[in-house]
């Protein structure tokens, strides 16, 4: 039988969030710096969307912009210098970076208190041990679009697709906690297809257009695009062939308007998080 499953609404549970962390920034002195190398087009949208999150939820933003050449040492001074500033509460570099520049040099070289992203190895550790305060933002984002759902995590089957350092190995561990039994798939897993028609929750977050066929998807899943693909023109797609899948899903993020405004209402939690660990 063919039926629609329910769109999950990442604008609206955002929006929730953003009004929530709103009452909890209220009369703190919250400040996000951005670091911007370069000036990648998606970066650029992307730290957008973050200072006009900032505005609305009465936080300070700040962008420092270096040049796509910039070197090493003059990102780490940089860190260095927003580290010791108090007035700057949450610190984030956004990704990706020019080929020249040590990514894991950099996440290490934060101040973990003003770590926002939840990047910072020492945060990731914690995470992974159920002990953090800031959470990554994608992947807290995507298990509480699930739990405003209503939607049982404990004791499901969740397949995530793609084990990034940001997206999937992260959620793995968050969705883990939440008691899901979870497989992680990647470019060289084996039946793919199989793995994902496992899934109660299908997680697609490997940055291929449209990859999540319906043929992949067990009736009723539920299914998380995190998926942000470019195509022709301005138009953005997620990992997930949307049109074919809800029908056979019982939920399903659309793109936009899923995973993506999760991502910033987090970010915006952490900013305040943030604030709290560095006044006691
Ligand atoms: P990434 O670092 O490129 O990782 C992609 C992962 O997908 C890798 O683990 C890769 O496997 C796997 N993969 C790639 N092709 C595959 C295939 N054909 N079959 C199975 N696995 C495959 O990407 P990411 O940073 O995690 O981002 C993933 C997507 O999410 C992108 O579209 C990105 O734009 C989007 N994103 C969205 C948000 C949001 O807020 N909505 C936030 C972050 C990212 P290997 O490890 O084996 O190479």
């Amino acid at each position: 039988m063919n039926y629609m499953a329910k769109i999950i609404c990442g604008k609206t549970h955002a929006a929730a969030i953003r009004s929530e962390v709103k009452t909890k920034a209220a009369g703190k002195n919250c400040k996000l710096v951005a670091v911007l190398v370069g000036d990648n087009p998606a970066s650029v949208v992307y730290i957008g969307m973050k200072e006009k999150a900032c505005a609305e939820v009465g936080l300070g933003f700040e962008l420092k912009k270096l040049p796509e050449e910039a070197t090493q040492k003059e990102v780490l001074e940089l860190i260095d210098s927003l580290n010791n500033d108090t007035s700057v509460t949450g610190v984030l570099v956004q990704q990706p970076f020019p080929p020249q520049l040590n990514k894991d040099e950099i996440l290490s070289h934060l101040d973990p208190r003003k770590d926002v992203d939840c990047l910072h190895p020492y945060n990731v550790g914690l995470a992974a041990t159920g002990q953090g305060r800031l959470l990554p933002c994608t992947p807290a984002g995507c298990v509480e679009l699930l739990k405003r759902e209503g939607i049982e995590i404990s004791g499901k089957n969740a397949v995530i697709v793609g084990r990034s350092d940001i997206v999937g190995k992260p959620l793995s561990l968050l969705l883990l906690a939440e008691n899901a039994t979870v497989t992680i798939c990647h470019s060289r897993t084996k039946n793919l297809a199989e793995e994902c028609r496992r899934a109660d929750i299908l997680v697609a977050a490997l940055g291929r257009p449209k990859f999540i066929t319906a043929d992949m998807v067990k009736p009723d899943a539920v299914i998380i695009d995190v998926g942000v693909n470019r195509l022709e023109g301005k138009k953005i797609c997620g990992d997930v062939d949307y049109e074919n899948c809800e029908k056979i899903a019982s939920y399903i993020t659309p793109v936009p308007g899923g995973v993506g405004p999760m991502t910033v209402a987090t970010l915006m939690e952490n900013c305040v998080k943030a604030w709290e660990l560095q006044n006691g």
